[in-house]
């Protein structure tokens, strides 16, 4: 067992560090401040190899592997996890292109992606069903060659500028409930289509999340993803790698809470000394850093599991959980520690506070995880 990052990996990590102090922090705080996305930095991390880091060469991804696309997104979170986001989820979407996608589709769809050209998105949650994922109600119905998809998604990252989306539609309804689903992939050009971005997010303002509504859009039946009927399951594969990656947004967060309190409580004076002079403070610290550790673990044992081509559902919902109770946990501690200074945005640790809590959220809330966790350990 090597717990050593090869060279390459190493490599990444701290190339992927700089790009973002040299291109986030400057505009961070506007970022944040005015919700805009980000498309220019995100041509330029393309550029860089960070987009599409997991996808294969052969459709212009940099095949450093879900451990290599991991560290990128810690990495990059360490700075803005909202950009971060806007950079490395410009392929969300395409993980189910990738495990289920015809060659043709892979040709299409991926390539432009990877070099920061267009933005894909996952369309799943609807405004009446989020967490319950089989019960979605937009429908694809087949008419000649064609889909003819009519409903409405919620919530969907990239949504009001993806290039296309890879969207959840039932096409069996009178099939069994799990059975009825399939992801279709749709062009957001495709007339029928309306999109309208939210605004008013608590953190992560600098995506992109959206509203669509699909009305009597009509796609080539070629665009259906792998076989029709397996959409839910081929949804639950998706988790497998999605959710690490937004656990690996919580380290990056986690980290990044850490450091800065470190530097914070060694530079602060109360009653004479510095702040990390106090046990109470050097417990915050402590609990931090322990639970950084833990969650690295996970993250990147899952994400080496799913490069050795044994994805493990259970454990990537752990990570998943685990990230978002932590990123929280240290962006509370790191405001405390700051003080008065941590509730006020010349620190970035009240962003930082703000933008932890979709981490208990979105890719399943915590309860999402704990019932998919609890329920797989009564199964073995
Ligand atoms: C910024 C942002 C970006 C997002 N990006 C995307 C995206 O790109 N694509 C996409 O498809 N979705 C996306 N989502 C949607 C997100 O995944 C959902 O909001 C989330 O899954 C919860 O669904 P919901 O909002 O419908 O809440 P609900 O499902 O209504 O849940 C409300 C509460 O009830 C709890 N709950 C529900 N069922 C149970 C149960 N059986 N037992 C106990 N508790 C339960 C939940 O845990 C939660 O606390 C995004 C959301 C946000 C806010």
């Amino acid at each position: 067992m090597d717990f050593e990052l090869n060279d390459e990996l190493k490599m990444l990590k701290e190339m992927s560090y700089k790009f973002a102090q040299a291109e986030f922090t400057g505009i961070s705080h506007e970022c944040d401040e005015g919700e805009k996305y980000t498309p220019d930095i995100r041509r330029k991390a393309a550029e860089n190899g960070l987009i599409g880091a997991w996808i294969s060469e052969d459709y212009g991804g940099a095949g450093a592997g879900f451990l290599g696309n991991a560290i990128i997104m810690e990495e990059l979170s360490k700075v803005d996890m909202g950009i971060a986001l806007n950079v490395v989820a410009a392929t969300f979407g395409c993980e189910s292109i990738v495990h289920f996608g015809s060659e043709e589709q892979k040709k299409t769809y991926l390539p432009p992606v990877c070099r920061g050209e267009q933005v894909s998105a996952g369309a799943f949650t609807e405004p009446n069903a989020g967490t319950d994922v089989a019960g979605y109600k937009t429908k694809a119905v087949k008419d000649g060659n064609d889909y003819v998809i009519t409903g409405n998604k919620m919530f969907i990252t990239n949504g009001s500028v993806c290039d296309f989306m890879v969207a959840q539609c039932i096409t069996n309804p009178e099939g069994k409930k799990h059975n009825s689903f399939s992801l279709i992939i749709v062009p957001a050009s495709t007339p029928g289509i309306t999109r309208n971005k939210i605004h008013g997010k608590m953190g992560i303002r600098s995506s992109d999340t959206a509203e669509i509504a699909f009305e009597d859009v009509r796609v080539p039946r070629a665009n259906l993803v792998g076989k029709e009927g397996n959409g839910f399951r081929q949804l639950m594969h998706f988790f497998d790698t999605t959710r690490v990656m937004v656990a690996a947004q919580a380290l990056g967060l986690s980290e990044a809470c850490l450091e800065t309190s470190i530097k914070y409580v060694k530079e602060r004076t109360a009653f004479g000394a510095p702040l990390g002079s106090f046990q109470l403070t050097q417990m915050k610290l402590t609990e931090m850093a322990i639970k950084v550790e833990a969650l690295r673990g996970l993250i990147y044992k899952s994400a080496w599991l799913l490069d050795e081509g044994r994805p493990d559902y259970t454990l990537a919902a752990m990570a998943k959980y685990y990230g978002g109770q932590t990123a929280v946990f240290c962006a509370n501690y790191a405001v405390e520690l700051h003080g008065g200074y941590g509730y006020i945005d010349e620190y970035s640790v009240q962003k930082w506070y703000r933008d932890a809590k979709i981490l208990e959220l979105y890719e399943g809330t915590k309860e999402a995880e704990i019932m998919t966790i609890g329920r797989i350990l009564q199964a073995r």
